[in-house]
Formats: C-alpha cells, sequence, structure tokens
C-alpha cells in the first residue's frame, strides 16, 4: 500500500485532557476548532465528552453543526467568531453559543435570537477579537441584563510565561469583569500553565489536547508512518532530487518515502544544507535524515547506515513529535496538524 499511516491516540488525548483538568480547580473545556486541530472534530469530541469534558469551542458556526451532530443534545458548544449575519439560524437549530465579538453582533444577537445563549468576547489588548474596553464600558448594563453565559479574553503571550503581556492582560481583564457575577474564561492551554491566577471559571486549552507545546508534558497524540516505495544506491558525487539540493558524500543508499508537501510535510522542512539540522524519519528507534527537497508527495531519506530499510519510516512519533517536525520547517505545531493531509489512511486508537 503507498498510503502513509497516521495514527491518531484517541486514549492520549483523552489522557492530556484530564492532565490540564486536574492542574486547575475550574471547569476544563476542549478547543477543537478547525475540525480537531485536523485531527477529525467529530471522534476527538465524542472522545472528549465521553471523558467528561461538558463545553467545545469551536471557530465558525457550520464547525459547530458538525459537532453538534456527532455529540447530540447536551455539550455546550462555543462559537469564537461570534454571531455573524447569516448564522442565526444554524445557532437556533444546533443550539450553539456564539461568543458576541462587538456591539454589532450584540444588537444582532438581541434582535434575531432573543434568550439564545451568548458570551462576551472581550478584548485585553491581542486586538484580534471581541470588545475593547470603552465599547464594553458603553454596553456592558445592556450585555449584562441579558444574562451572558460566559465573559471571555485571549492572551497573545501566554506561551511566553516571562512575557509582561500576560500580567498586563490579567489586569485589564481583571478591570473589565471584577464584580459581575458571570463565570469567566481567559486562558487556552498557554495560560492555564501560567496559574490559578489565570484560571478563572472556565480553561480553553485547544493545542495541549492533542500533545503539543506549551504542553510540555503532553503525551503524543499523533504517529505518522510512510511507506518506502524505492530504494537505490548512489556513488559519491550523485544527487538526489529537484534542484539537485543534496549530493551523496559517500556511497550512499535512499530510500524514497510516500508522502510530501501535499500531506502537509511542509516543503521547507526539506529545505537543508546538506542534511544538517533538518527532520529525520525513523527505522524503529534509528534516525535517518531527510534529505534533498520536499516534493508534492513524496521525500527522500539517507537509509546507508541501517541494516534492511523496513517497510515503513515514521517521520512523527514520540521522539520527534510535531512540535521537533515544526520547528524544522519553521513552524508550530498548531500548523503541522492542522496541514496534515487528507490521504492519510487514518487509524483512530481508543
Ligand atoms: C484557538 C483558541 C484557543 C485554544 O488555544 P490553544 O493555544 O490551542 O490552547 C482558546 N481560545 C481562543 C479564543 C482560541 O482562538
Amino acid at each position: 500500500m503507498s498510503t502513509a499511516k497516521l495514527t491518531i491516540d484517541l486514549d492520549a488525548l483523552v489522557t492530556n485532557w484530564r492532565s490540564l483538568d486536574a492542574k486547575t480547580n475550574c471547569e476544563t473545556a476542549a478547543v477543537v476548532k478547525a475540525n480537531g486541530y485536523g485531527l477529525d472534530v467529530t471522534r476527538v469530541g465524542k472522545a472528549l465528552a465521553a471523558a467528561g469534558a461538558r463545553n467545545f469551542f469551536v471557530a465558525a458556526a457550520e464547525e459547530g453543526v458538525i459537532l453538534r451532530r456527532a455529540l447530540g443534545a447536551g455539550p455546550g458548544i462555543s462559537v469564537f467568531s461570534g454571531h455573524m449575519d447569516g448564522d442565526t439560524k444554524l445557532l437556533q437549530e444546533f443550539q450553539l453559543t456564539p461568543m458576541v465579538n462587538s456591539l454589532d453582533q450584540l444588537l444582532r444577537h438581541f434582535e434575531h435570537l432573543p434568550g439564545h445563549p451568548f458570551g462576551v468576547q472581550l478584548d485585553t489588548g491581542m486586538n484580534r477579537l471581541g470588545m475593547e474596553p470603552a465599547e464594553w464600558g458603553a454596553v456592558r448594563d445592556i450585555a449584562l441584563g441579558q444574562g451572558p453565559v460566559l465573559l471571555m479574553s485571549h492572551l497573545a503571550c501566554a506561551d511566553e510565561p516571562g512575557h509582561g503581556m500576560n500580567a498586563h492582560q490579567l489586569k485589564m481583564f481583571r478591570d473589565m469583569t471584577d464584580g459581575i457575577e458571570v463565570p469567566r474564561s481567559l486562558s487556552a492551554t498557554g495560560g492555564l500553565l501560567l496559574g490559578p491566577d489565570y484560571h478563572f471559571d472556565l480553561c480553553r486549552p485547544g493545542i495541549g489536547l492533542y500533545g503539543g507545546l506549551p504542553f510540555a508534558q503532553a503525551m503524543p497524540v499523533v504517529r505518522l508512518d510512510l511507506p518506502v516505495i524505492q530504494t537505490r544506491d548512489l556513488v559519491p558525487g550523485e544527487t538526489v532530487g529537484y534542484g539537485n539540493m543534496w549530493t551523496a558524500q559517500r556511497p550512499t543508499r535512499i530510500a524514497t518515502v510516500a508522502a510530501g508537501y501535499a500531506d502537509g510535510l511542509i516543503r521547507a522542512m526539506g529545505n537543508l544544507d546538506m542534511g544538517a539540522g533538518g527532520i529525520q524519519v525513523f527505522a524503529e528507534a534509528t534516525p535517518c535524515p531527510v534529505v534533498g527537497r520536499v516534493s508534492m508527495d513524496l521525500i527522500t531519506v539517507d537509509v546507508t547506515d541501517i541494516a534492511e530499510v523496513p517497510a515503513s519510516l515514521s517521520l512523527i512519533n514520540e521522539v520527534q513529535t510535531v512540535d521537533v517536525v515544526a520547528d524544522a520547517a519553521g513552524t508550530i505545531g498548531y500548523e503541522i496538524l492542522t496541514s496534515l493531509g487528507h490521504r492519510y489512511a487514518r487509524t483512530y486508537k481508543g
């Protein structure tokens, strides 16, 4: 079989959710936007709901619809983009809770869905989503009069614990919400790990559930095994792949492996100078450097140092996590996860 195999460990996902939950005294929700960070929102959502997660967050109402169909009635599903023009029917029919971001959204919500649950998203300095202090000051009495279920904001620098922005946003959030009798949420994975000051009533981890930094103790959730299609032997001076980017310095055995940038193996990760510092694939525990350019469907690997080339080589595993792969590509684990391609044969454990 020439399709690469992506194994998603739902038990590890659940363990990560429980580990994060154990770090706080507040509720732990689950962020499952972008199809559960690329891992399948239906399976991820069901596994977490079975483990006890009661609230989920998605980016758009359409994502909420898919999740609601998977989970059935009961769990809360909140939408970060709020109540957009055209969302009303979906929000109502699928019992989705918009986190309204502006006065416009607030008015739209009150006009079209009076009495339907909503939360309010506040901007404490990230300048991305939510009401800024002045806007909030002007509308807060009206908003609070309608009984929001959550007041939330989002941290810009929580993956850098020493960053001054964290304390700044915490103070802003407190200034905007202290004394209000509505549940509050400030933190995603990074903020949860900053400690109790950042926990409030509910934390909203995403990446940590899926095994990514900044949750360094996370269990790996994703494993990627790539079938070897062909091997060949090169004499010194021969080159490999597009642009002749890599030249054999010694008699070299090259394995050609089925997966490339169309499968989310970002091309930048293969743009190496003689294989130094880039990603590897593993034959059991033995690392073999990826050499030459990443192509659309293929990568090439120096397997000279292993006695017998196995049928498949692993690219994402316990040693080379999504974050290690991300580093080699100049990106972050989030982007590696959400880029994992549709061609993989996906297997779910647990
Ligand atoms: C994506 C997102 C989260 C989850 O963030 P992680 O860093 O993946 O834990 C939480 N809140 C908001 C508003 C988000 O956009």
